[in-house]
């Protein structure tokens, strides 16, 4: 008999488990429900929770809703969204995660007691990503925001530097961008880069627990099956690094892709997500992966 694990790390985080339980509730209660975007970067999730009667919705629809109440998701929104809502008399049941929250909160401090003149503002993170967009709403929209080590040479060597992350970042990728902003502005600015430097690592410990947790299981199996969204950022970001923690490991969205030939020269197979998914799905590739390999 094959060993089949799950990792012990692995499922939603807080934030994507909260307002699930949110969305449930209200609908649980019979009201009727629309979720701005995709709650969670997950196809299966974001089917089951309209087959309960969770209405999405895109931002366009916000200014001409019928009643109902509106969920906004883990990411946050920006405040032109909240104004939106107010201005159309919608019901905001707000599921910001309380950690993104707290930095949209630092962002708009730290933006409003810049000298715009000498000082700008980088937020290492996906341009199109829901948090960013929420984040870069905190500052009128003025920060730049960079997504790779490459794009450091677009910041302007002149100015101080304050440097944020989007919660669901790659810590190493992290510092590499802080190591060769460091290098730019030493190069670019002719003077001491500390002096032009303030870097805060704002990225969630959730997401910071992942890749010790994943290291320590990954290369215990033969095989490793990676569950999550193709369009979640930090599924795609653990899926290379769990790859390059065990060469054999299959990024899936569910169960249904799991296949039987990936399994017969093999003696253990390892299961682990990302944090956009749940440990019901994981439970589900597990169970389809004893049934392809009881025989
Ligand atoms: S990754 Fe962290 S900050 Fe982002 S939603 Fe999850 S718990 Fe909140």
């Amino acid at each position: 008999m094959k060993k089949i694990e799950i990792d012990p790390g692995a499922g939603f985080c807080f934030g994507v488990e909260e307002v699930i339980k949110t969305a449930e509730m209200g609908l649980r209660e019979g009201e009727t429900l629309y979720g701005l975007g995709d709650m969670v970067h997950n196809a299966a999730e974001v089917r089951r929770l309209q087959i309960l009667g969770l209405k999405t919705i895109d931002h366009k629809q916000l200014s001409n809703l019928p009643p109902g109440k509106v969920l906004f998701r883990a990411h946050g929104e920006p405040p032109e969204t909240y104004l939106i809502a107010k201005q159309n008399g919608v019901e905001v049941i707000d599921g910001t995660c309380p950690i993104v929250a707290k930095l949209q909160i630092k962002l708009k401090k730290a933006y409003d007691a810049m000298d715009r003149r000498t000082e700008q503002m980088v937020i290492f993170g996906k341009p199109q990503h829901p948090e960013t967009i929420g984040l870069l709403g905190q500052v009128n929209g003025d920060a730049l925001v960079v997504s790779s080590v490459e794009e450091v040479s677009a910041i302007d060597p002149h100015k101080k530097v304050f440097l944020f992350s989007q919660t669901t970042m790659d810590p190493e990728q992290f510092k590499e961008v802080e190591r060769a902003l460091e290098e730019h502005l030493q190069k670019n600015s002719g003077e001491e880069a500390y002096v032009h430097f303030r870097s805060d690592c704002t990225i969630c410990g959730q997401m910071k627990k992942r890749k010790p947790g994943l290291s320590t299981f990954a290369h215990q199996y033969d095989v490793m099956l990676f569950v999550s969204g193709k369009n979640s950022s930090n599924g795609k970001m653990l899926y290379e690094y769990c790859k390059s923690l065990n060469p054999v490991s299959y990024w899936i969205s569910g169960w249904e892709e799991v296949e039987k030939q990936w399994f017969d020269a093999c003696e253990s197979i390892g299961i682990s997500g990302a944090t956009s998914t749940s440990r019901a799905q994981l439970e589900l590739v597990m169970e389809e992966v004893k049934k392809l390999t009881a025989s």
